[in-house]
């Protein structure tokens, strides 16, 4: 374990900048103009993050001469998807075993579709040039408690019987991965994730739709949606757009759209960014076969390295505020910082002496059941997909085809599924929200001291499938 005291970390993590790293960097597009004025459009998609943009995308390139507007409260991956940690799974549903127990008959359809939209991703990325910095590494789960290790070896039987490739690790074989004291077993899933850069993602995905003639309108915040005969009039504070079709992609945000808030939660998760690593430093951790780590517990690590062989290292403490707060007061708690600073170097107590550059946090929209929801209004002339909870980079470009396929009003393999069609449990109204939520948190971080024992109450929860997840 490390040797820093409270009083060590808390001065290095103050020492970091509290910004995003992703777009903290010199080569970060201006950002545009807000809307005036009245336009008129085809379809209007509301968010300019992940799914917006491969919304946009597939809208424009599929049906050329479509006027396509994406409207953005602020600049283009405002959200989480540039404060994310890149991990770009094939899973549409938080993973292989929160899907079998949401949707245990569409499962195996449910991983091919993730298959295929990870491999389409890639290809989309390669065929339209953007640089995404990819590394198609795959990733590890390490156990780093004994209770642990059965568990993954459990989670391996079921990777295989669902025909998935995997390689089971004991504690020598993990540390030769990547060298960490606390690693006693691990699982390596070589082909179910890409690394990649998340700014770099989204704002290459801006110049493409632009150049196939989207009209992106950033700095302004929609205010409503109304139904104004056969069209929809989508309203900004200076101008507005009548379309035929409207989009809503806020994902964590739910205006102007409030029924998303009955089922789609603000989470704050929180990120740190090391400095660079020396060539001493990363000889003395290994990793060579750079994929992105996570560790098993309920509140769990993720981790990954960057481009220039920095460590970005976040997660465990994921935070809900009352009343649904977001904003930038919610995006630098200190002690969150801290403590996942300390967890930081009691994986790797051989990098003492490292620094962080950045600190941050970002709103994970999370359902009750982990995986995104969708809703349509006005006649399915609206639609609506959110909630991806952690893992929403690949199955965001899922998300948005999906949410083009119920604005169009088509019926497809996609919008059949249960996992479409059915929303998840809403989450109850406040104040109830914040007691239950933070009862439950007090509850996982009690089964993560209790050997992984979930206690009543989230076996209760589980019963009824529900629970809370970053
Ligand atoms: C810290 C963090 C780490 C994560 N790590 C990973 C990871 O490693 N792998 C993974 O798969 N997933 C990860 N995720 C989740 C993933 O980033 C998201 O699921 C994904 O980016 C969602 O994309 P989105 O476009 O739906 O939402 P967002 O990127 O949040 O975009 C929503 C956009 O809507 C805009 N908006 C909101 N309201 C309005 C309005 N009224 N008018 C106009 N615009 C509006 C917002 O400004 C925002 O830009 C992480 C998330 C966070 C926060």
């Amino acid at each position: 374990m490390s040797g820093l005291d409270s009083r060590q970390l808390d001065a290095l993590v103050r020492d970091a900048k509290p910004a995003v790293y992703w777009s903290d960097r010199s080569f970060a597009p201006d950002v545009g103009d807000p809307i005036i004025g009245t336009h008129e459009g085809d379809l209007v998609i509301i968010g300019g993050g992940f799914t917006g943009m491969w919304a946009a995308l597939h809208a424009a390139e599929e049906q050329p001469g479509r006027s396509v507007h994406v409207v953005e409260a602020e600049r283009i991956g405002h959200g989480a998807s540039s404060r994310n940690g890149g991990f770009c799974e094939a899973s549409l549903t938080h993973g292989l075993l929160n899907g079998l127990s949401h949707w245990p008959n569409d499962i195996d359809a449910l991983n091919r579709m993730g298959n295929d939209n990870l491999t389409a991703l890639l290809a989309d990325v390669e065929r339209l040039g953007i640089d995404a910095a990819v590394e198609t590494t795959g990733t590890m789960n390490v156990a780093t408690e004994p209770w642990q290790v059965d568990d993954i070896a459990e989670y391996a039987d079921t990777l295989r019987a669902h025909g998935e490739e995997f390689e089971l690790l004991d504690a020598a074989a993990t540390r030769a991965e990547v060298d960490s004291p606390t690693y006693l077993a691990g699982v390596v899933e070589p082909h179910s994730c890409a690394m990649i850069d998340p700014a770099k993602l989204v704002w290459g995905l801006r110049d493409a739709v632009e150049r196939l003639g989207v009209i992106i309108h950033e700095n302004s915040r929609v205010i409503s949606v109304d139904e104004l005969g056969a069209a929809l009039t989508v309203r900004m504070s200076a101008g507005s757009i009548r379309a035929n079709r409207v989009l809503v992609a806020t994902n964590a945000w739910a205006e102007p759209e409030k029924q998303i808030r009955n089922y789609v939660i603000p989470i704050y998760d929180h990120v740190l960014m090391t400095e660079p690593l020396t060539t001493e430093q990363m000889a003395s951790i290994g990793w060579g076969a750079r994929r992105g780590l996570s560790d098993w517990a309920n509140q769990f690590h993720y981790y990954r390295l960057t481009e220039d062989n920095r460590i970005l290292w976040g997660g465990y403490d994921a935070n809900y505020y009352k009343g649904n707060g977001m904003g930038p007061e919610y995006e630098q708690r200190v002690d969150s910082h801290v403590t996942i600073a300390g967890h930081f170097f009691d994986t790797f107590p051989q990098l003492e002496g490292l620094g962080f550059s950045h600190r941050w946090a970002g709103p994970i929209g999370t359902t009750s059941k982990f995986t995104a929801a969708f809703g349509t209004k006005y006649d399915g002339r609206l639609a609506w997909v959110a909630g991806y909870t952690g893992l929403g980079v690949g199955a965001s470009r899922w998300g948005a085809r999906v949410g083009l396929d119920l604005v169009d009003g088509k019926s497809t393999e996609r919008t059949e599924l249960a996992m479409v069609r059915r929303k998840p449990m809403p989450f109850p109204p406040e104040p109830l929200r914040n007691a239950v939520i933070q009862f439950t948190r007090g509850q996982i971080a009690k089964a993560d001291a209790n050997e992984g024992e979930p206690g009543p109450w989230l076996n209760l929860l589980d019963k009824f499938g529900i629970g809370f997840d970053s």
